[in-house]
């Protein structure tokens, strides 16, 4: 289990075009090209050129960062009321809408990190 509290950033598993710079996070195999593009095989969706390859250089693999639990108290919604000069007024979250953003963090991080490239 993850340590949600502060900022989580996960490198995931990237395949790119080497020709066109495209790239996407799952595996170029029959079934999900067919899905994903109509078609099977790993030519890329994008040039149609040259077959995705695994990007394998950490620094440019798909990097995903979610916010930590504790940014939330920092967090501020717009509170639909305005000031004296018209413009809307932000407000913090309410306990309620802090529970769901922690869900929510929790959530990201766990789908995330089944794609993590470790
Ligand atoms: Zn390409």
């Amino acid at each position: 289990m993850r340590n949600s509290k502060s900022k989580t950033i996960i490198k995931i598993k990237t395949w790119k075009c080497p020709n066109c710079g495209y790239y996407q996070d799952f595996e170029p195999t029959d079934e999900l090209m067919l899905k994903h593009f109509g078609r099977s095989g790993a030519l890329c969706p994008s040039c149609g050129k040259t077959n995705l390859i695994r990007e394998t250089n950490p620094d440019k693999k798909i990097t995903i960062s979610i916010m930590g639990e504790e940014e939330i108290d920092t967090l501020e919604v717009e509170s639909g009321k305005r000031d004296t000069e018209g413009r809307l007024t932000m407000r913090k979250l309410t306990p309620a809408e802090k529970t769901a953003k922690i869900k929510e963090i929790r959530e990201t991080i766990d789908k995330f990190g089944a794609l993590e490239d470790k």
